[in-house]
């Protein structure tokens, strides 16, 4: 048992911001919250005097689990405030990492992400989503799949308890998408996903075949030749836009039309789907090239090879394409930060996720901090970002009993900030200690972990 003393309390919620309190940890949980006793002799007290303290961090769509060996990432991640993650891809029987007080939380995790290799037609799709429930899946994501295998999938995964999540298949209409049960949207689409369905503009040529094809036949390691073809696309997926794709998405964006995407935004709060925007993605797909993120200086947490093979997407996406047609993905984000000021001013439920790990650009841990400066360019204030990051987390995977306030009786996985969240975004990012499941790791230990993540080689 230790305490956090004379620490400022804040409510994701609503905000409230509760002062000069002492929270007693005990056991991974909150042990008990009341006004503060002041200070003692007592060298295990934290001194939470001028600190706030707020849940842990949730990055929702994080690949961490991809890399053999994911130790520096989980470190970054909890030396800024993420003290739980959405892993959003996985493998059959791939073992789930030890947890402890040390790393962040897995909170949920889906076998292989379903594309042609896997879920090429609405049989072997089924046939796949009940392996994958045996399996042990939390959920199932859809990746690259048609409209028909989606709606035979989410029949299956609801008939097994499965929320499915992910990509919005192509030609699918997201108001369709949000009626058959689609749980989580990530990255508003991709593509034009979410604002294919409030314009105008209407796209009646078939949607451009998928990057990965459906086999003829059954064959061997599908899965391994999926994950290798996938790790290569995600670098920057924007990368495969085609000449037409563009075209489109300007024909999109120039008959956008708000009352649209207004009730398209009312009908997901209606149906309780959700958005993890992803924003820090999606802009470092669509502005790849941009100097901004070459001279990153969180780049050091990263390795070489992924600098490396950052730099040489950024060098791909500026030799094949245009000025105009890259003038064509900015304008696409001005609309996808626009829309994500719809959803939240509809009602519409927001997630906070990166895409770390595998994506160009997108740095384990700060890129969540990216995120909430995105969100804020969208128009949302620092405690929707915060609510968005941690209560609302805790809300889509059921387990608001367990985390998503500071209150007693929960997880003790918090982070405290040296200014009040409540009023700047900016003050998210004052990340000062870090307590996972009850371990308080303080200054000198989240800055041990950045210094072991910097420089490396690998
Ligand atoms: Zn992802």
């Amino acid at each position: 048992m230790y305490r956090i003393a004379d620490v400022a309390v804040v409510d994701p919620r609503d905000g409230t911001v509760t002062p000069h309190q002492d929270v007693r940890i005990a056991d991974g949980r909150i042990a008990g919250i009341g006004a503060t006793d002041g200070p003692d002799g007592d060298p295990t007290t934290v001194d939470g005097q001028g600190r706030f303290v707020v849940p842990g961090f949730v990055d929702m769509h994080a690949h961490p689990l991809n890399l053999a060996d994911p130790t520096h990432e989980l470190d970054l991640m909890l030396a800024f405030g993420v003290t739980g993650y959405r892993q959003m891809s996985g493998a059959p029987g791939r073992a789930r990492p030890a947890v402890d007080d040390r790393t962040p939380r897995l909170l949920a995790t889906p076998c292989s992400v379903l594309t042609p290799l896997n879920a090429g037609k609405p049989d072997t799709a089924v046939a796949e989503v009940r392996r994958q429930a045996e399996a042990g899946a939390d959920f199932i994501k859809a990746a690259l799949i048609t409209p028909e295998v989606y709606l035979a999938v989410q029949a299956e995964a609801d008939r097994l308890g499965l929320p499915v999540v992910g990509h919005l298949p192509a030609g699918i209409d997201p108001l369709a998408a949000s009626d058959a049960g689609f749980r989580s949207i990530e990255h508003i689409g991709p593509g034009l996903g979410v604002l294919s369905g409030c314009s105008c503009h209407e796209d009646h040529r078939p949607p451009a075949a998928s990057p990965i094809k459906a086999p003829p036949f059954p064959i061997p390691f599908a899965d391994k030749i999926a994950e290798r073809l996938l790790r290569r696309i995600v670098v920057n997926p924007a990368q495969l836009t085609s000449p037409a794709a563009l075209d489109s998405i300007r024909a999109t964006i120039d008959g956008f039309d708000e009352d649209k995407a207004r009730e398209l935004a009312r009908h997901f709060a209606a149906n309780d789907t959700w958005n993890c925007p992803t924003l820090i993605r999606i802009k470092a797909q669509q502005f790849c090239d941009d100097p901004a993120f070459a001279a990153d200086p969180d780049l050091r947490y990263t390795t070489a090879k992924e600098r490396k093979t950052w730099t040489a997407a950024a060098a791909a996406f500026h030799r094949k394409f245009t000025e105009a047609q890259r003038a064509v993905f900015a304008d696409q984000f001005a609309f996808q930060l626009r829309m994500v000021k719809i959803l939240d001013e509809e009602g519409a439920p927001l997630l906070a996720g990166t895409d770390a790990v595998g994506a160009a650009w997108v740095v384990a841990g700060t890129s969540l901090h990216d995120e909430f400066d995105l969100l804020a360019d969208a128009g949302l204030g620092p405690v929707r970002i915060l609510r968005a990051a941690t209560h609302d987390a805790a809300r889509f995977l059921r387990r608001e009993h367990e985390a998503g306030t500071v209150d007693v009786g929960k997880e003790a996985d918090l982070v405290l900030l040296d200014a009040d969240p409540t009023a700047a975004v900016a003050n998210l990012h004052t990340v000062s200690a870090v307590v996972r499941a009850g371990r308080h790791h303080d200054t000198g230990a989240l800055s041990a972990l950045k210094e072991r993540a910097t420089g490396r080689r690998g």
